[in-house]
């Protein structure tokens, strides 16, 4: 069978560059090791109850009618309409640490209100740094790797300043211990501070049967439960790909299955390159109860000490932060059942090690301490827990076959989506752009790079 492409993985990378091929009158096909679309944003049932694996928030919100931002070019791009998502805005969010809170929300002024209130001493040195960060070219494809960390703290004085700015941008969006990438500092200071959060009516659900409807009426084709096992080269040159059942040849292939996760399914890459696996991966606690509690904020970015620690858990699961958040609090939910969704850093190499046994034990530790921080954080709350459910990295792995059950991917990312193999392309979390809308961006803009303009179609 002859493809113009095949795009590896449907996820949110994936289904986007489908959709922008399919519009083209290519002849792409869509194959997913899974049974269900979504990758690391999929969705489940439980007891008659509908779960998003990931979803706490979509970030780089905007008002109808807006133009110029990243949302709009998602919409631009895939002919998708504002209000199929359904948005719900956030109602504020913080990052709370022991000394101090700092609220932020979808207009940028609350931010600078509370830079302003908290830290006055480095007030200047905050609004100089925002500038710095609007005349940045993120998107830029050739720019290397420099370090956020070192940029900060050129520019503000206080150190404690610096932690709380850099905790949500790196627990949302950095592949890299400690520290992130400077374009991707920026990239994620504009989509959350700059823009912020909303949830999708119907959660990840709603996004992706988005994603697929389009796809399927521009005529692409999609196939689940068809694992990748090989990229298939020759001279140098992708041909193609084989599954256990048959061979698919192809002038281009997308693939988000991550770099070093293409690397290994591409003997003649493996041969010329090893990208890293990354070592950031988390646990994922979700618990419903009768009522909703009383915490206003969406999300809480929690930390129980004076600087963030952002790397791989030294012991299973690093209780000192959290990620807190109640999607109950995006405006516009109606009253009912009150859930709370708390991500801890984790270490996958202890998790993988454990026995059955050992580790059910393990997850009831972590419940045991997401629900002691739930206490912590809404003390006068008392509704009854009706209903849990706690993933792993393994759980990670499992559904999505991410080494490492990384989240963030590789620290080796390849921002123009090449491989040494020609026309063997990287999109999604690997070519740099993460996240849901992140993701998305990058299939539509490696879809039209390397598959449209060649072409002349874009
Ligand atoms: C717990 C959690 C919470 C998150 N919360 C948020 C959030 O609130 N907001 C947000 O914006 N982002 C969030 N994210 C991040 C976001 O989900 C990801 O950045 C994004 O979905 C990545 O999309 P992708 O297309 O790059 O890759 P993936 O989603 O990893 O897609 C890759 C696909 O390839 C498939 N695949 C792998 N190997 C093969 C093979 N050999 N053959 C065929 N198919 C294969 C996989 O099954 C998968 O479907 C969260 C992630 C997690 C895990």
């Amino acid at each position: 069978m002859n493809y113009d492409a095949i795009v590896i993985g449907a996820g949110m990378s994936g289904l986007a560059a489908g959709i922008r091929l399919a519009m083209f009158d290519k002849k792409v096909v869509v194959l997913e090791k899974h049974s269900i679309p979504g990758g690391l944003n999929s969705y489940y049932q439980r007891k008659n109850r509908q779960f998003d694996v990931g979803l706490h928030a979509l970030t780089n919100f905007i008002k109808k009618g807006e133009k110029g931002k990243p949302f709009s070019k998602l919409l631009k791009q895939l002919r998708l309409s504002y209000d199929d998502f359904k948005l719900h805005p956030q109602t504020f969010s913080k990052i709370q640490f022991p000394e101090t809170t700092l609220k932020f929300s979808n207009e940028f002024e609350l931010l600078e209100t509370e830079v302003r209130e908290k830290f006055p001493q480095d007030f200047e040195n905050f609004l100089r740094l925002v500038e710095k960060v609007k005349d940045f070219n993120e998107l830029s494809l050739d720019i290397g790797y420099s370090s956020s960390r070192e940029v900060l703290k050129k520019n503000l004085n206080d150190e404690l300043l610096i932690e709380m700015i850099l905790c949500p941008l790196l627990i949302y969006g950095s592949a890299w211990e400690e520290d992130m990438d400077f374009a991707q500092f920026v990239i994620m200071f504009k989509s959350l501070y700059f823009e912020g959060f909303s949830r999708p009516e119907g959660g990840v659900r709603t996004i992706l049967s988005l994603l697929m409807k389009k796809f399927e009426d521009a005529g692409g084709e999609i196939r689940f439960r068809t694992p990748v096992q090989e990229i298939l080269v020759e001279n140098n040159e992708v041909v193609g790909i084989r599954t256990d059942k048959e061979e698919l040849r192809a002038k281009i292939v997308l693939s988000s299955m991550g770099y070093p996760e293409t690397v290994k399914a591409t003997p003649a890459l493996a041969e010329k390159i090893s990208p890293r696996s990354g070592h950031m991966t988390f646990l994922e606690s979700i618990f419903v109860f009768d009522k909703k509690l009383p915490e206003q904020s969406t999300i809480t970015f929690y930390n129980n000490a004076s600087t963030y620690s952002y790397r791989r858990a030294q012991n299973f699961f690093d209780p000192t932060s959290a990620v807190v958040c109640y999607p109950d609090n995006y405006e516009g939910i109606q009253e009912g059942e009150g859930t709370v969704r708390i991500t801890y850093m984790a270490n996958y190499p202890q998790w993988k090690e454990l026995s059955r046994e050992a580790y059910l034990g393990m997850k009831t530790k972590v419940g045991e301490s997401a629900l002691d921080l739930i206490k912590k954080l809404n003390p006068t709350f008392n509704g009854e827990l009706l209903f849990q459910d706690i993933f792993s990295p393994t759980t990670i792995e499992k559904y999505t076959w991410h080494q490492n059950g990384t989240v963030y991917g590789s620290t080796d990312k390849t921002r123009d989506g090449k491989t040494p193999v020609k026309n063997l392309f990287i999109i999604g979390t690997d070519q740099g752009f993460l996240g849901i809308v992140g993701s998305i961006l990058s299939g539509i803009s490696m879809a039209n790079l390397h598959g449209l303009m060649q072409s002349g179609d874009a």
